[in-house]
């Protein structure tokens, strides 16, 4: 039976696997969910427990992706999406103590969870413009991390140009280099001369002028992609089979958008075992202030040493809140807007009560980051990067509310930040050979002044229509 996906607003059209993929968000304003989940039984997942990540991949993403993609094709597009990640079990468990593992995310080729998603993405957007004839660019801003798993997953696919724009002076190093370093025609590396919000602004630009959106076709790889969070929640049912073996586990999720942890969610609707979701965040707390009032109300985003969740309003969020809001878009769509136009909203105290019995959540400031770093150093040896340390803090704050076995999500390599993990422990992590060598290649980029038309021209210059 075929899955469809219909809007978190309910105006826009229905559309199949196809249809969402290549479209993102939906033209009233909301995000795709699917109809209905597939069900797995308790012994099929329990069997997972010995099957290669790929085995349980294939069986997790068949029943949305078929008919849209035949089994055979899916079979191979996930053997060469996954053939970049070092780990042979791609995400492998690593006992903390007795009762607690960390789920390994960082094994591909940009050192962060986003790998394990945009690697697929990147072979099945591929796929389907083959399929059409079709070509497309994709463009999107970035402050580091998103820009180089999108290269990374692009590089060399055939029928796509990928055009990432970042501040000249804002990435790191290595984050830089994971850009700039990567030697393929189809990948564009543009420095802005300007911040992090000048190139956000170009790329809103770009997409909201409908001629430069159709001349180029372009298209995003943001985090409200569905196709992201169906490859995200295969971890999920490999964790859950290995460590809980048919008893449910709980999983803490450091959380920025919300993707990964309502991937989990999809996970538990799919069968999944699960005793408790807890959300971790940094001092941007506006998640943990939500599932403990029911009050959604930003105030402003802060720095941290965890910037991949240094985030206002998380967009996934609004996957869940269709559910409690007993799957009505235009509930949906009267708080939305009641967070536009009076930065807050706050649901009923029964939905409030539907999100408790599945989510909990807890912050870490960066001091207690820091310390959670070197505890667990002091304690095991294990390496923490400070996404990942947020969520063991706040699986140690949740400790009685989190039944066993707890699962933290480690979402990305420690020497992706060697300068926080020499302050907490003094020692510099070692950076994967794969990424090492890659830090030798020379650098392609472009400086461009921050205007759409110096982009726009650029763009010309480069894409082959
Ligand atoms: C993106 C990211 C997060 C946040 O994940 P969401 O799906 O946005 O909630 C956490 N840690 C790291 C390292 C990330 O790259």
């Amino acid at each position: 039976m075929t899955i469809f996906y219909q809007s978190t607003r309910g105006k826009a059209p229905e559309l199949d696997l196809r249809g969402v993929t290549l479209t993102g968000l939906a033209s009233d304003g909301g995000l795709y969910v699917p109809k209905n989940w597939p069900e797995f039984s308790v012994a099929e997942i329990l069997a997972m427990k010995d099957q290669t990540y790929l085995q349980t991949a294939l069986q997790v993403l068949k029943p949305f992706v078929t008919p849209a993609i035949p089994e055979v094709d899916l079979k191979r597009l996930l053997q060469q999406a996954y053939a970049t990640f070092t780990d042979p079990a791609i995400t492998p468990l690593k006992q903390l103590d007795d009762r607690h593992w960390v789920l390994e995310l960082f094994h591909g080729p940009t050192l962060a969870f986003k790998d394990v998603a945009m690697q697929l993405l990147g072979h099945i957007f591929e796929y389907f413009l083959n399929q059409g004839g079709e070509r497309m660019t994709v463009i999107g801003a970035t402050s580091g991390d998103t820009g180089s798993a999108a290269i990374a997953a692009l590089a060399g696919r055939r029928n796509i140009d990928v055009f990432i724009l970042y501040p000249n002076k804002g990435p790191s190093d290595i984050q830089r280099k994971q850009m700039t370093c990567v030697d393929a025609q189809n990948v564009h590396a543009v420095a802005i001369e300007g911040s992090f919000d000048d190139c956000q602004a170009i790329v809103k630009a770009m997409f909201n002028d409908e001629r430069l959106r159709t001349k180029y076709s372009l298209s995003a790889v943001n985090s409200i992609n569905w196709l992201r969070i169906l490859a995200q929640m295969v971890y999920y049912f490999v964790a859950a089979a290995k460590v809980g073996a048919g008893k449910p586990v709980s999983f803490v999720v450091p959380t920025g958008n919300f993707g990964n942890i309502y991937a989990a969610y999809g996970a538990m609707k799919c069968g999944v075992p699960v005793s408790k979701l807890a959300v971790a965040s940094n001092r941007n707390d506006i998640l943990t202030r939500f599932f403990n009032s029911g009050l959604m109300k930003p105030d402003g985003v802060h720095s941290t040493l965890s910037p991949s969740m240094d985030i206002q309003i998380s967009s996934n969020f609004e996957r869940l809140l269709f559910d409690l809001c007993q799957r009505n878009g235009a509930k949906v769509e009267a708080l939305m807007n009641d967070l536009k136009n009076e930065n807050e909203f706050k649901v009923a105290p029964v939905q409030l009560g539907d999100a408790r019995q599945i989510f909990t959540a807890a912050c870490a400031d960066d001091a207690l980051t820091l310390k959670t770093i070197q505890d667990v150093y002091a304690e095991s040896g294990y390496i923490l990067d400070p996404h990942s340390a947020v969520g063991v803090a706040a699986s140690r704050i949740l400790e009685r509310e989190l039944p066993d076995p707890v699962i933290s999500l480690a979402c990305a390599h420690p020497a992706k930040f060697p300068d926080t993990i020499r302050r907490a422990i003094g020692v510099t992590p070692e950076v994967p050979p794969q990424v090492a060598a890659l830090m030798q290649k020379p650098e392609r980029t472009t400086l461009l002044p921050a205007t759409i038309q110096a982009v726009e021209q650029f763009m010309s210059e480069r894409v082959s229509l």
